[in-house]
């Protein structure tokens, strides 16, 4: 069996909006150029991004919630990324509090935990994924969840405080399928990034065809993780396309229907308008 996704969706004339539901607009290598990205996936048939801040200071929170209130189809996540936790303190969760009144923020995040690279102790990236958490719920908002080797305690600190009632994602999912399940169990959606178009990701893309229609997201967490065959590249939310048209490979899914179950996914979860499927 060819396990091995197919590469670009030839079908130029597509006519079903695609979401990247996880990039990073305010990332240096991105911002400039933000307004172009915006009208590059559109022409991809990317319509609807949700761009996440996070990174750094609070400044990048600002920024992604500038791009979102300039732009229609644009939505931002705003939070403290596990890799700055050591910085996530009281002062900064208020902060984040204030800037969510915008009503283009639609979740909290991201955060979690990597234990690959450990840019903060592991304590305060527990600490730090308890306080999005709480705030999440607090503001009726969902969470945006980066996991990286760190499945189970992230499981597990959950577990403890309480999924937010508006529920939340798992962004970048590159854990086993166990792991999905305990995190469908949980109530989280299961976002795949272009890992599952990489060529050593045959496990991923294992458990990408179990995850229920309704579970599933896609995301380009540009500038990272580009996808084939655009790989070497910088991302962006137009290769969006691509790995939305792996995901339908491998899960033998009529692309038209695909994009709009995961359309509807990500706009019950972030809670905006879907655009109209016949739209140009
Ligand atoms: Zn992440
Ligand atoms: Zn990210």
């Amino acid at each position: 069996m060819n396990d091995s996704p197919r590469a670009a969706d030839t079908n130029a004339n597509r006519t079903f909006p695609l979401v990247d539901t996880h990039c990073h607009l305010a990332d240096p290598r991105l911002m400039a150029d933000a307004s172009t990205l915006i009208v590059r996936a559109e022409t991809a048939g990317v319509r609807v991004i949700v761009s996440v801040g996070a990174i750094g200071s609070i400044q990048t929170d600002r920024d992604t919630v500038a791009i979102a209130e300039n732009h229609d189809n644009v939505y931002a996540v705003i939070g403290v990324h596990p890799h700055n936790a050591d910085s996530c303190d009281e002062p900064r969760m208020a902060a984040i509090g204030q800037l969510a009144r915008s009503r283009k923020v639609v979740a909290i995040g991201e955060t979690g935990m990597d234990l690959h690279y450990r840019n903060s102790t592991r304590q305060a990236q527990e600490e730090s994924l308890r306080r999005h958490l709480r705030l999440a719920h607090e503001l009726s908002l969902p969470v945006v969840i980066h996991c990286r080797e760190a499945e189970t305690i992230v499981a597990q600190i959950v577990r403890e405080e309480g999924i937010p009632p508006a529920g939340g994602a798992i962004h970048c999912f590159t854990g086993s399928s166990p792991d999905a399940e305990r995190f469908l169990a949980l109530g989280f959606m299961i976002s795949f990034s272009g890992i599952i178009t990489f060529k050593n990701a045959q496990a991923l893309r294992q458990t990408a065809r179990m995850i229920p229609d309704g579970r599933l997201l896609i995301e380009t967490d540009a500038p990272y993780l580009t996808p084939e065959p655009n790989r070497g590249r910088p991302n962006e939310p137009a290769y969006a396309a691509l790995t939305f048209a792996a995901m339908a490979a491998l899960r033998g899914a009529d692309p038209a229907a695909l994009a709009e179950r995961i359309m509807s996914n990500a706009a019950a979860l972030f809670r905006f308008k879907p655009p109209p499927a016949s739209a140009a």
